[in-house]
């Protein structure tokens, strides 16, 4: 690893997960192009969430991280951003209220369209086809050409990005995400759940707080704080030649960052030590994450740790752990005693969702709701028991009403999931079963 790091070094290593594109003259030219569109990101707003995730490292500020497991071009519309916008800052106000803990928002958004895929090739009856790696790469139709990756989906790709990455910023600051407005985000469908009424007590609550400040002579207008707020994205960098064509050097400090998104994360599939994404993910300054499954063994882990976060600076480096419903006991305390006996600063983070796949009986992948809650309790009993900070959490999540999860307190069954199962890939909670999620751990939190 002590070899000269350039955007491009990754290409010298051995790569997982990655795509076979036909044609290479029209790949290099669609890489070409992406090198010279405007950054997603600025280098000063990663930063600036980086500082934000060194507050959560030391046990002072939580991370809500979410969104779809893939991103798609054919759900690109205003209403689905707006909707997965709002339940988010339902979340995050459970989270800061009923928990009360600054939350550090990131939005698994504007960017997240590869996926790494357990087989290479999809089978239905005879008929076996190359998989689908999401839409930055091939189509979702089962066709022999939908499933030819095409470069020229990059460019899509980035236009969707920078649209969605648009319309957050506009509802970050421009008016909607105003805490006055606590009540109004509120999701038709939500309306008459029980998380429904949870969420109305605790705005009136929050609308009553209000009053009392401008009684007392405070206007929350006039405080930035109240008015906007900070909102992050971030995406797997999967596909290495896009991240590679979105790698800028920073004019203020000469390092390179990945524009494409503020935060980055590497796969469970993708964290071989010798291996491209390691190599890519070392040299830019993102703050990054590495998802950490069962397999992942604790020495493994301090070595990727060395790699990916040599200074050791608090806010660099985010561990999303994800076991499944009754391994975490197994699995966490070795990783969370070897990081503490080499002392590093890490983010402690829980991605409850993709230990906890399985098939319904009726074919549809689903994730139940109560192995979804089992698998956060535990990451929080074993922190406890650790005494190290459980600093976050990692959701695929929807603002629709969608039935792709089983459970929750509205208890999707089964022969539900038939009704609206819309993702693209993994399932999703809905917005009722995400916001039920974020009242459970306020609980956890504020023990
Ligand atoms: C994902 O986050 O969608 C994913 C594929 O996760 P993992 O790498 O942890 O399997
Ligand atoms: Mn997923």
């Amino acid at each position: 690893m002590s070899e000269r790091w350039t955007p491009k070094s990754w290409r010298q290593k051995p790569i997982q997960q990655a795509p076979s594109f036909p044609d290479a003259k029209a790949l290099a030219d669609v890489e070409a192009t992406l090198a010279t569109f405007p950054p997603l990101v600025f280098a000063g707003e990663a930063r600036k969430l980086k500082r934000e995730l060194a507050k959560v490292a030391a046990g002072e500020a939580f991370l809500l991280q979410g969104g779809d497991c893939a991103e798609s071009f054919l759900e690109h519309r205003a209403d689905n951003i707006r909707d997965f916008f709002r339940v988010f800052l339902q979340m995050a106000v459970v989270l800061t209220f009923a928990g009360s803990s600054p939350v550090v928002k990131i939005g698994r958004v504007a960017g997240q369209f590869a996926k790494p895929r357990s087989s290479p090739v999809e089978k239905i009856g005879d008929v076996e086809l190359p998989v689908y790696r999401g839409d930055i790469i091939n189509g979702t139709e089962f066709t022999p050409e939908a499933r030819i990756p095409d470069p020229r989906r990059q460019l899509e790709a980035y236009r969707q990005s920078a649209a969605t990455l648009n319309l957050l910023r506009a509802f970050a600051t421009g008016g909607y995400a105003n805490i006055a407005h606590v009540h109004q985000w509120m999701l038709g469908f939500v309306k008459d759940s029980p998380q429904s009424h949870k969420y109305q007590a605790l705005s009136d609550r929050i609308s009553e707080a209000l009053d009392f400040m401008r009684a007392c002579g405070i206007d929350p207008e006039l405080h930035p704080e109240m008015r906007t707020t900070d909102f992050y994205t971030s995406h797997e960098a999967l596909l290495l030649g896009f991240e590679e064509a979105m790698t800028r050097v920073d004019s203020t400090s000469g390092d390179y960052y990945d524009t494409s998104g503020h935060m980055i994360w590497i796969g469970d599939r993708t964290r071989q030590l010798d291996h491209a994404h390691v190599e890519f993910f070392r040299g830019v300054k993102n703050p990054v994450g590495l998802k950490c499954g069962p397999s992942l063994k604790p020495e493994e882990l301090i070595r990727l740790i060395d790699v990916l976060n040599p200074d050791n600076e608090a806010g660099r480096l985010t561990l999303i752990t994800r076991f499944g419903q009754g391994r975490v006991f197994d699995n966490l305390p070795g990783l969370i005693q070897a990081v503490k006996r080499e002392g590093r600063a890490v983010i402690w983070s829980c991605d409850p969702m993709h230990g906890n796949t399985i098939k319904a009986a009726n074919g549809y992948k689903t994730r139940p709701f109560d192995a979804i809650m089992s698998e956060i309790k535990d990451f929080f009993a074993v922190h406890e028991g650790e005494g190290t900070y459980a600093g976050g959490i990692h959701l695929e999540m929807t603002g629709k009403n969608v039935t792709e999860c089983t459970g929750g307190a509205r208890a999707v069954s089964e022969t539900d999931l038939a009704d609206r199962y819309h993702t693209h890939c993994d399932p999703r909670l809905n917005a009722d079963q995400a916001i039920e999620v974020a009242f459970l751990v306020a609980d956890l939190l504020k023990k």
